[in-house]
């Protein structure tokens, strides 16, 4: 038996959940590229894209997922041999360093446990002992989609600053932008890179990279640049040079209602959205967490991003959970990706999503865990009821 008809709930940390205005805002004819009213599409959603990455530096858009921002952070500020220094926190920025030494740059990772965030006080004496100044750029990703930590940004800046290091300063936010706090500016962000598909509400396809002074600067020595992704191409007068080719309109129908969207909302309130639901995954999880078999991966609760967390199941292999929400109720949970790959899963709580849609996902995987006959602590959704009523009061 199955109770799975119905609107199917997708919890994964990517794609996220697609406002219905936003498909409806790409569904209409295809217009001209050279003139018009499109000009106006890329104007509006490069300046709105500043106001969402708190810069007053330049923005660009590509038409490609969040790999392609990457390769485009890279190619337009290093140049072939320098050194970067990766702060691993979960998988994705050591797979940003991995494209990177594709590229000819040479890659140190500072590792970190699987379960912590990126320590700043590391950071501050790795730079402190590059005492000749080889490394060029810091990388790292402000919430890890496969571990489920958060990294202090600020911190990372402030230790990069102790060290007197004058290293570029490169953040992934694809994960995060839209759904809790970042200052690209105000942090001393040189480069920052982000995706369509999570916080932003759209379909994957598009991404985005800002660029402070500082990079500008570095763009001009680079000599990694290709057609593709070159800033300064970008930058030119003809409409055309913006996307590097045909400009993907479909998409930027969209976008413009998405960051419509999220503007109406209120960045900040986005944020504490974003805060509250996580607080609410988090309380059941915790109680669950009191059978034994179930935990979270993050072991300090102020490193747990609030757009997804990662859930580790020891020895027990989720996936018949996870088949069992899919199949049976309709609602599909995240696996795990990299080293925690067949021993945890992963619940979204990213981009456009409500109180619903994450007690809909909670009140299922409990009803999987049981079904399973995976032992947990009982009471986890009425702990998120709890603590949702207790943070959304009624006045
Ligand atoms: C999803 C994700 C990526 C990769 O984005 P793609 O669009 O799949 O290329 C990179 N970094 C983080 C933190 C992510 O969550």
């Amino acid at each position: 038996m199955s109770v799975r008809q119905g609107r199917p709930f997708l919890s994964i940390p990517g794609p996220t959940n697609v406002p219905d205005e936003v498909l409806a805002a790409m569904h209409r004819p295809a217009i001209d590229i050279y003139a018009g009213e499109l000009v106006g599409y890329t104007n509006s959603c490069l300046s709105d894209l500043k106001t969402v990455f708190r810069t007053t530096g330049k923005t660009y858009i590509y038409a490609a997922n969040g790999h392609g921002a990457w390769e485009a952070a890279l190619t337009n500020v290093l140049s072939r041999g320098d050194k970067v220094l990766v702060l691993e926190s979960g998988l994705f920025a050591f797979i940003w360093g991995e494209m990177a030494k594709i590229l000819g740059i040479d890659v140190e990772v500072l590792h970190r446990d699987q379960s912590r965030a990126v320590d700043p006080a590391a950071v501050e004496q790795r730079l402190k002992d590059d005492t000749g100044a080889q490394i060029k750029a810091v990388m790292v990703v402000q919430i890890d989609t496969a571990s489920g930590c958060i990294n202090d940004i600020a911190a990372i800046r402030a230790a990069i600053d102790a060290a007197g290091h004058d290293a570029l300063f490169m953040v992934d936010a694809i994960a995060s932008l839209g759904c809790v706090p970042y200052e690209m500016d105000e942090w001393g962000v040189d480069v920052t890179v982000t995706g369509a598909q999570k916080g932003l509400m759209m379909p994957p396809g598009l991404s985005f990279v800002a660029a402070g002074p500082k990079a500008k600067q570095a763009h001009k020595s680079a000599d990694l640049i290709t057609h593709y992704w070159d800033w300064t191409f970008r930058e030119g007068e003809v409409h055309y040079q913006k996307y590097c080719g045909t400009p993907p309109e479909h998409m930027l129908f969209g976008l413009r209602k998405a960051l419509d969207m999220l503007l109406e909302e209120g960045l900040e309130h986005a944020w504490e959205r974003h805060r509250i639901l996580a607080g609410t995954v988090r309380s059941a999880i915790e109680v669950w967490s009191g059978g034994g078999a179930l935990g979270f991966n993050i072991t300090e609760p102020d490193e747990r991003a609030n757009s997804t967390t990662t859930i580790h199941t020891g020895d027990i292999d989720p996936s018949a959970l996870l088949n069992y929400c899919t199949e049976k109720c309709g609602v599909t949970v995240g696996i795990a990706i990299g080293p925690l790959e067949g021993s945890a899963f992963r619940i979204a709580h990213m981009g456009y999503c409500n109180a619903p849609m994450v007690l809909g996902t909670l009140g299922v995987v409990e009803t999987g865990l049981k079904a399973t006959g995976i032992a947990h602590g009982s009471g986890g959704i009425q702990a998120a009821v709890d603590y949702l009523a207790g943070e959304v009061r009624a006045d």
